[in-house]
């Protein structure tokens, strides 16, 4: 076994896009595991657009990591050593293990079921499918026939949310960047259609596919996009605010929704919502989940990078869109 524990930790609160010098990469001695302890190798790190967000000194869902704190994420890892009634080397688990090849656990650690593939785990039936279950199927009052929009389309969240939405029997468009991640929705994910943001006129492609207006809109996005949606809401739209990574990394907060009128006219509701709220029925969310996987109904992509010291720009990855699918680190 190793003799020590290389970590990332938080070096400076991140000012514009975040950088690798946001972060130190630290060699410590290994951890030893207590009464009530479990010893992890962490295997997969799980990367999250709201890091960036976990990163800076501001009102939050979440406290912020302290600067010298080894970085917040999730992980699958593998038991080593167990001081814990019903964990034993060799299990796989997952929780916030943090940016470190070694961590110390405890029964908040979630055990993998045998034979679950990690990449599936830390994406589908980890916090991304679950955000996309509830905030579609609750927040969204989600009705068979709506005509649904999902920005941020083709990533770990806006992919599953699109593909429940069509199970519910919904038209549904995404919106993503570039011609393959479009091809994607349409031609394996099974989207109605998908507008390129980065090469089409959003709004125009819009008015074109949904004529009649839009019933509930899904947005990881915010910004433009979300502004060219208000202005085609249908009556009692729902608008599903999930993230806003447009903004995550601008010092300056962008202005408010031009057409943000149009919920008063049309009778609509914007909510937004955390996933945390929503854990305790998290296995709810990934029962169905897990059967949709297996009957093929649901597909989805894991953006794998490897090597512990690639964390920073792995996280980098999620803010040009460089990632296709749920972004993993494997170790
Ligand atoms: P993801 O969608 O797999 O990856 C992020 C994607 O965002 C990128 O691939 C990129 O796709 C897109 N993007 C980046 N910068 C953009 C910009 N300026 N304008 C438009 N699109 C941009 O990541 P994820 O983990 O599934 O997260 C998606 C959203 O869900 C995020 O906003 C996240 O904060 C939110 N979320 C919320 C909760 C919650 O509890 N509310 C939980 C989990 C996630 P393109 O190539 O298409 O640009």
């Amino acid at each position: 076994m190793s003799e020590t524990n290389r970590q990332w930790l938080l070096h400076a609160r991140p000012v514009g896009m975040v950088k690798e010098s946001d972060f130190e990469l630290r060699t410590s001695p290994m951890p030893k595991p207590g009464d009530g302890q479990v010893l992890v190798r962490t295997r997969w790190l799980a990367f999250e657009p709201a890091m960036r967000g976990w990163m800076v000194d501001r009102p939050n869902y979440i406290p912020p990591v302290g600067i010298g704190e080894v970085m917040r994420g999730m992980a699958v890892g593998e038991v080593v050593e167990s001081n814990l009634d019903g964990y034993a080397p060799g299990d796989r688990v997952s929780g916030m293990l943090g940016w470190q090849e070694w961590a110390l656990g405890d029964g908040a650690l979630r055990k993998l079921p045998e034979g679950t593939d990690p990449r599936l785990a830390l994406s589908v039936l980890g916090l991304t499918g679950i955000t996309a279950y509830f905030g579609l199927l609750e927040v969204g009052q989600l009705k068979e026939g709506d005509v649904v929009v999902i920005s941020g389309a083709a990533g770990a969240t806006g992919s599953v949310a699109g593909q429940i939405a069509k199970r519910k029997g919904c038209r549904v468009v995404g919106i993503a960047g570039g011609a393959e991640k479009c091809s994607w929705l349409t031609d394996k994910a099974g989207f109605d259609a998908a507008i390129d943001y980065k090469n089409e006129d959003v709004g125009a492609r819009l008015s074109e596919l949904c004529p009649d207006g839009i019933d509930v809109f899904f947005d990881n996005v915010g910004g433009p996009i979300l502004d060219e949606v208000l202005a085609r809401i249908a009556r009692g739209a729902r608008v599903v605010i999930c993230g806003a990574i447009s903004r995550y990394n601008e010092e300056e907060a962008p202005p408010g929704p031009r057409n943000y009128y149009r919920i008063v006219a049309q009778r609509a509701r914007m909510e937004g919502f955390v996933v945390i709220d929503f854990l305790a029925r998290a296995a709810e969310a990934a029962a169905e989940l897990t059967k949709w996987v297996a009957e093929g109904s649901i597909v989805w992509e894991a953006d794998v990078q490897k090597g512990f010291e690639n964390a920073p720009r792995t996280l980098q990855r999620l803010y040009t869109g460089a990632n296709f699918g749920k972004q993993l680190l494997e170790l």
